[in-house]
């Protein structure tokens, strides 16, 4: 996944590079490294293994001094991290630096062949071969550095996002990419390049984002040019940024997760506004009007998905199903594109991902529009690449998430999902106006009732405590708890590192009771919907075997509070609402163990937060 900077210009270069690193932090964190390159020419190259502030303290008394730079947080796919891995990686002849996001799936062949031109390798990492490669063309061919990036672009397999720097022309930087995101701003007499524009909000709103395969080519006091692979020169197409700098700051919370946990009331009201309207009688979602034939005329939907956004398209299959009576299916991104899918003109797929970079949905993309399926893409980060290759979508507008544990852009998603389920149903005429109304109005209080369940933080930090040292938990539900059940158990699972489950409740029965004892507790999402009697047997099962019990259940319920250890109560909302309601209890429960437990909740060991590689 890994995070890319750069700069050029007349500002502090150490420091734009740094604070941009930070920004990218959490896209992995393995080892971080800054290349730059003085005005006469020297080259330096400073990395170390582990966190953006390790490389801070590393190059403490070094020769900061720069007027172009390359910097990189890594997440690594090839080699271990450590300090020889890290990127910057340099040529064999110390003449140049490049970073890259992605992997490269020939290096093996062609480090083989520049190993018999005697070229020498310092790292384990799969990157090491672009810079070795360019080099080796560049002599060859005695050419510029963009003509030797094009040549040896081609003759790559797989992922790239790169930035070279050249010891001997200090006034540039070349950059390209294929399949995992840059993006460059353009400032007043500087210019800045990233893997997504929260580096550079501060300075410019002015941004440029890259296309796959084509080639960047950034100089001091020039126009940015753009080519293709080519040498095609390509149009620019400046975009005006709306992010601000308050949203990328942590607002006086300790973690961004909280901070993002708490926004929910807002980023929900951003998510439906001028969405549902006519006091809740009528949704109007992005690209569902104005492809009205493809939803009317689908006799399948099929959702792709990793991680959390898999779980908001499970819970997107049950709306779905519910309101339009369509079939549904729901697949791992990772899965379906080597599953050999068999769709046809008539399937929808909708493809989800919070970054709107994750490179296996992507991959499901390409597959589904090859073979003719309409793509609907449902993604929060505007400008970035699952919106420009699918045929049509929306965002969950929920403004950027830097916690690595996804929270708002998990209800974001449920909420987009939920919008587009009753749009459908509109059209198609499967569900009555007064349903619709129902349903709309209720959308429209969802934020005020989110309000009321964050109210529940301090009794969930005190039950925490109770909880903090388990080793396992089971997460429970069923019908529309069930993947609200998933999700809570993978938020556990990712910050405090307890071994949790997610399970169908009436699963249990079929093997994982026989886990539950004392040392086992149960989390079971119980609100008052059309299956509460069945998870009332649940409850009581797991009780009779010794487990302790929390319950996310209804406001007013009688019945579960007097089985279960602890219930937190929600409001109550129409059973489709109900995930957005449950999901917010478990991520303060993991939230509050990860913290008793000291771990480091924005930045969980081995994760990075865009999955941009394989
Ligand atoms: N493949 C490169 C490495 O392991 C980059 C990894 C990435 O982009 O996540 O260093």
């Amino acid at each position: 996944m890994c995070g890319i900077v750069g700069y050029i210009g007349n500002g502090n270069v150490y420091d734009v590079l740094i604070k941009g690193l930070h920004r990218l932090e959490y896209r992995g964190y393995d080892s971080a490294g800054v290349a730059m390159v003085s005005p006469e020419g020297k080259l330096k190259i400073y990395k170390a293994r582990g966190k953006v502030e390790n490389l801070e303290q590393y190059c403490k008394d070094k020769d900061l001094s720069g007027c172009v730079g390359i910097a990189h947080t890594r997440w690594a796919t090839h080699g271990e991290p450590s300090d020889l891995n890290a990127h910057p990686h340099y040529s064999d002849d110390g003449r140049l630096a490049l970073v890259h996001n992605g992997t490269i799936e020939n290096y093996k062949v062609l480090k083989d062949a520049l190993t018999q031109h005697g070229c020498k390798f310092h790292s384990e990492t799969d990157t090491e071969v672009l810079v070795q490669l360019i080099e080796y063309i560049k002599v060859k061919n005695d050419c510029s550095l963009v003509d030797a990036v094009r040549e040896a672009l081609k003759q790559v397999v797989g992922a790239y996002a790169i930035a070279v720097l050249e010891k001997d022309n200090p006034d540039q930087i070349i950059a390209a990419r294929k399949s995992s995101p840059l993006v460059i701003g353009i400032g007043e007499d500087e210019m800045f390049l990233a893997s997504d524009a929260t580096p550079f909000v501060e300075y410019t709103n002015e941004a440029v984002y890259l296309k796959d395969e084509e080639v960047a080519i950034i100089r001091r006091g020039e126009p940015l040019k753009i080519v293709s692979l080519e040498n095609e020169e390509s149009a620019i197409d400046v975009k005006t940024l709306e992010m601000g700098i308050s949203q990328l700051e942590k607002g006086g919370y300790p973690h961004f997760m909280l901070k993002e946990i708490f926004e929910q009331p807002s980023t929900l009201l951003d998510c439906i506004r001028g969405r549902v309207v006519e006091g809740g009688r009528r949704i109007m979602l992005n690209g569902v009007q104005d492809n009205k034939e493809k939803f009317l005329g689908e006799k399948r939907i099929v959702i792709v998905a990793c991680g959390t956004s898999w779980h908001a398209a499970l819970l997107g299959k049950y709306l779905i199903q519910d309101m339009c009576r369509l079939p549904v299916e729901v697949e791992y991104a990772s899965e379906f594109r080597y599953s050999n899918p068999v769709l046809d003109p008539s399937d929808l797929v909708i493809a989800i991902s919070q970054s709107g970079e994750t490179a296996d949905t992507l991959a499901a993309i390409q597959i589904a529009r090859g073979m003719g399926a309409f793509v609907y893409g449902i993604s929060n980060v505007v400008g970035s690449s699952i919106p420009r290759a699918t045929d049509s979508g929306t965002y969950i507008h929920v403004g950027p998430e830097i916690g690595v544990a996804s929270t708002k852009a998990f209800t974001g998603q449920v909420m987009v999902l939920t919008m587009l389920a009753v749009s459908i149903a509109q059209l198609r005429g499967t569900m009555t106006s007064e349903q619709i109304a129902q349903i709309g109005s209720c959308i429209l209080r969802i934020p005020r009732l989110v309000e009321d369940v964050l109210k529940l933080a301090p009794a969930i930090e005190r039950l925490s405590l109770i909880y903090t040292y388990a080793r396992n938990f089971l997460y429970l539900g069923r019908g529309y708890s069930y993947p609200v059940a998933l999700e809570g158990a993978l938020k556990l699972k990712e910050i405090s590192y307890i071994h949790a489950e997610g399970y169908p409740a009436a699963e249990m029965k079929h093997g994982p009771i026989a886990l539950i004892d004392a040392e086992m507790p149960s989390v079971i999402i119980a609100p008052d919907d059309h299956l509460y009697e069945k998870i009332v047997n649940n409850v009581q099962q797991v009780k009779a075997r010794g487990g302790s019990i929390i319950a996310i259940v209804t406001e007013g319920d009688t019945v579960i509070r007097n089985i279960a250890d602890h219930v937190l109560e929600v409001p109550r909302v129409p059973e489709c609402l109900t995930p957005i309601i449950t999901s917010i209890p478990l991520q303060l429960l993991s939230y509050y163990i990860a913290i008793n437990k000291g771990k480091n909740v924005d930045m969980p060991r081995n994760l990075a937060k865009s999955v941009t590689v394989e």
